[in-house]
């Protein structure tokens, strides 16, 4: 019998990409999304399947689910600074209460739990590259302090459910990954450049330029939350590619790849913006056998590609971030 796997926030950037790789290895697959920040076009080609379910559900509310299950992927949080600053009590609920909530049905369905958990557990470091083992660096009253904490608390009761009820649990620490799908008006750095350019305007580089992001094409990133479901491993795994590079010389290659020779403009950096961030992944390399295979001048090719072939009107769709409230004075 085909193996069943619940994803919440199925409709998302990295939920669909799940549901698709489940989809493909012959999974049963039930998606659950509030749709807040989700969109239901990323997951529509699958509705037609047999073996794909919606609900359209907020998962701080109980989660019923019929059947057996046997795998949970819990996904489902606001994922960028300027959704965390919109919808900062969604973001703190969805990550404790929501939690709570898919732990306590894996726990009643028997079923292996992989949460979602972020490089911003590490916060804006003091050791570089970070490895499992750093405890971070995190202003819980700031305002990334809403995910930052949210997810620090998500590992802590997934830990406990391990330890005091047994519960097969995996946590993964996501870094910045990129790929089709990603909102074009999330904020983030990639849909913020290629929107910019794509519409002529100029690159916003928040701050001086010089601080550093690794970002991981999402294929790859599937790939290790994959394995890393599959494996027999419960502490936590950084899951990211470790090729680091500046905004600054980041912007520079968008406007290669673009074509296009737009100016760059400098506007003050957002509190709490970490100044380096690069994954260490020896543990994702021994425990896993994984490692990213995709360079970022392929992924960006592709992702350029999709942001590309996207209508006038869903390139119009996108605003600017404005942090103007949230600026380090
Ligand atoms: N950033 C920027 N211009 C933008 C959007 C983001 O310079 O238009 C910077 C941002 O300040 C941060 C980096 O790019 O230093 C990555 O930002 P993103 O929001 O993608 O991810 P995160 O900060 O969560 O890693």
């Amino acid at each position: 019998m085909a193996k069943r796997i619940l994803i919440t926030g199925a409709a998302g950037f990295l939920g669909s990409h799940l549901c698709d790789r489940f989809i493909k290895d012959g999974y049963d697959v039930i998606a659950m999304d509030n749709l807040i920040t989700g969109d239901v076009k990323n997951i529509q080609h699958l509705f037609k399947l047999d073996n794909f379910e919606f609900f359209h559900h907020d998962i701080t509310k109980f989660i019923h689910v019929p059947g057996q299950l046997d795998y949970i992927l819990h996904f489902a949080s606001p994922a960028s600074p300027i959704d965390y600053l919109k919808i900062p009590i969604q973001t703190l609920k969805v990550g404790s209460v929501g939690t709570l909530h898919c732990l306590g049905l894996a726990k009643e369905k028997n079923a292996r739990i992989l949460i979602a958990s972020t490089s911003e557990v590490y916060g804006d470091p003091q050791v570089h590259p970070q490895s499992e083992e750093y405890y971070g660096n995190v202003n819980t009253i700031g305002p990334r302090g809403v995910y930052d904490e949210a997810k620090r608390f998500q590992e802590s009761i997934t830990m406990a459910y391990h330890r005091f009820h047994g519960l097969e649990t995996r946590i993964a620490r996501i870094f910045n990954t990129y790929g089709p799908r990603m909102r074009l008006n999330d904020g983030r750095v990639i849909p913020a450049f290629i929107g910019q350019a794509l519409r002529g305007e100029d690159l916003t580089i928040f701050g001086d330029g010089l601080q550093t992001r690794s970002f991981c094409f999402v294929d790859d990133q599937i790939e290790g939350i994959h394995r890393l479901l599959l494996s027999d491993y419960s502490d936590p795994v950084n899951i990211g590619n470790p090729d680091e590079i500046t905004i600054k010389d980041f912007a520079q290659e968008i406007l290669m790849l673009t074509g296009t020779n737009q100016k760059i403009v400098y506007q003050r950096l957002p509190e709490d913006d970490p100044l380096k961030r690069q994954p260490d992944i020896s543990r994702a390399k021994k425990v896993l056998g994984w490692e990213p295979k995709i360079s970022r001048s392929q992924g960006m090719k592709i992702t350029y590609d999709y942001f590309k072939n996207l209508s006038p009107e869903e390139l119009e769709k996108s605003e600017h971030k404005d942090f103007s409230n949230h600026i380090r004075r």
